[in-house]
């Protein structure tokens, strides 16, 4: 398998460091409030990742939940993510965190994203993190300051390996204009934060410095090593996290270990609104929930998401998210037609069904090009190069890899066709029922009369016929 490392900058071949288990750690979810579509869409391409690499050989992967220690801003400034839910819902820490955890697996399963073989909770690890500072701290690359237990940076040779050398310049310049005097460098952060002296935390331990909490890139640099071992064959994340989290984990693991970090960096490209990036902060917050409530099954944006390369930003309108929803019904369509006639005739395998699995593969494995994957798929349903029992045996390996329930029910076909104008009177109809306006809406069953369709109230809301 060929994948793109970002500490290379280019694509290289893939093979796990042991060759019985390659392993994976992918930061995980900060639950402090709802995960929005731009966060999943990293999970989805993790799911991508995590799929084809198992269909070579076996995997561990491993994904933290961070439900401490998380500083509102990159700079180690501010109050933890957590603590700052907790005023804001009326909560304790650990409600907020265990209630924004569920709704985090409820999206991350509806998403048909494999659950990873290890999740890993940082509170659960507070042992491991206060041991690989101590670590950090025996071999000389710490200091204190008055808030906390603070990385060296200088002192760590390879701290651009992620960033560059032109572009860690730059983010210096960044950082040091928030920077705290009593930080020896702008890029250090903190490896443990010491609890403020006037407030109690509600969440926070004992630890050889002081009582207080751990920083949030040590957390996954001590969870991933503690399963993983001090070599990771790859990490994952979104591509907001290279220049500080990642770049942090590098420096503390192998300052800790002597012992190269991650063999392979892969990072997700955003996804964007017209008005820029989604994020929590910025009001633009779009979360499944939100897709659900309009309307959409969470795989339509599964689709969506496997419509453009992970490595590629890729912007969410309303209207690509139909187009993926239509495709995704059209391929179900096909699914359920080839799996009919198969039933029909006897089933005769070629060479033309190994061939069309092994297009689909390569492109999987050519740096998870899912956009060609999908073509592929596309040009055995429509063609005629596989019988259909061919066609059912290549769409149930390709749904291995994609899980968009190809094989699911296809919703019919009449609710999708219908004229805008009955669509908008249909409408109108809900609405006047809703307010119990019975006269209006018996106007409005004879304006669809009219316009050709019979209507129905069923439990399940209105159905139409066309009047024939
Ligand atoms: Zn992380």
């Amino acid at each position: 398998m060929q994948l793109y490392n970002t500490e290379t900058r280019r694509k290289e071949t893939f093979a796990p460091l042991h060759s019985q288990e390659a392993t994976m750690y992918c930061c995980g979810p900060t639950v402090y409030n709802y995960a929005h579509i731009g966060n999943m869409r990293t999970y989805i391409f993790e799911d991508l990742l995590a799929r084809t690499l198992r269909l070579s050989l076996p995997l561990k992967h491993v994904m933290n939940v961070t439900d401490v220690g998380h500083l509102v801003s990159d700079g180690d400034e501010g109050e933890d993510k957590m603590e700052v839910a907790t005023a804001r819902e009326n909560k304790s820490a650990w409600e907020i965190a265990k209630f924004y955890e569920q709704k985090f697996f409820e999206d991350f399963d509806a998403l048909n994203c494999t659950r990873p073989t290890v999740i890993s909770r940082a509170t659960a690890h507070i042992p491991e993190m206060i041991a690989l500072v101590k670590t950090l701290e025996e071999k000389g690359y710490t200091y204190r300051t008055s808030d906390g237990i603070y990385y060296d940076t200088s002192k760590f040779d390879r701290y651009d390996a992620l960033v560059g050398r032109s572009r860690l310049e730059g983010l210096k310049g960044g950082a040091r204009v928030e920077m705290s005097e009593e930080k020896k460098n702008p890029t250090d952060f903190a490896l443990w934060k010491f609890s403020p002296k006037d407030k109690k935390r509600q969440m926070e331990w004992d630890s050889p410095w002081g009582v207080g909490f751990p920083g949030w890139h040590v957390e996954c640099s001590a969870m991933a090593m503690k399963y993983l071992g001090p070599t990771l064959d790859i990490h994952c994340g979104g591509i907001d996290h290279v220049s500080v989290h990642h770049t942090n984990e590098i420096a503390q693991s192998e300052a800790a270990t002597g012992q190269r970090y991650v063999r392979f960096w892969v990072h997700g490209e955003f996804l964007v609104l017209r008005a820029g990036k989604m994020s929590k902060s910025g009001g633009t917050f779009v979360t499944l929930q939100t897709l659900r409530d309009k309307g959409y099954d969470p795989l339509d944006y599964r689709y969506l998401c496997l419509t453009a390369h992970y490595r590629t930003q890729l912007e969410f309108t309303y209207e690509s998210l139909d187009s993926a929803r239509k495709s995704l019904q059209i391929l179900r369509r096909e699914a359920a037609k080839a799996l009919e006639a198969a039933g029909r005739q006897p089933a005769a395998f070629t060479t033309a069904l190994e061939e069309a699995k092994k297009l689909f593969r390569t492109a999987m494995e050519d740096d998870l090009n899912a956009p060609k994957a999908l073509a592929v798929v596309w040009e055995n349903m429509r063609g005629a190069a596989l019988n259909p029992a061919e066609k059912v045996d290549f769409l149930r390996f390709a749904d291995t890899i994609l899980a968009l329930d190809l094989f699911r029910a296809p919703e019919e076909e009449k609710t999708e066709e219908l004229p805008a104008e009955v669509c908008q009177l249909l409408q109108q109809r809900a609405a006047a029922r809703a307010a119990k306006d019975y006269k209006k809406s018996d106007e409005l069953r004879a304006a669809l009369a009219a316009a050709g369709y019979r209507v129905k109230d069923t439990p399940q809301g209105q159905q139409t016929e066309k009047i024939k």
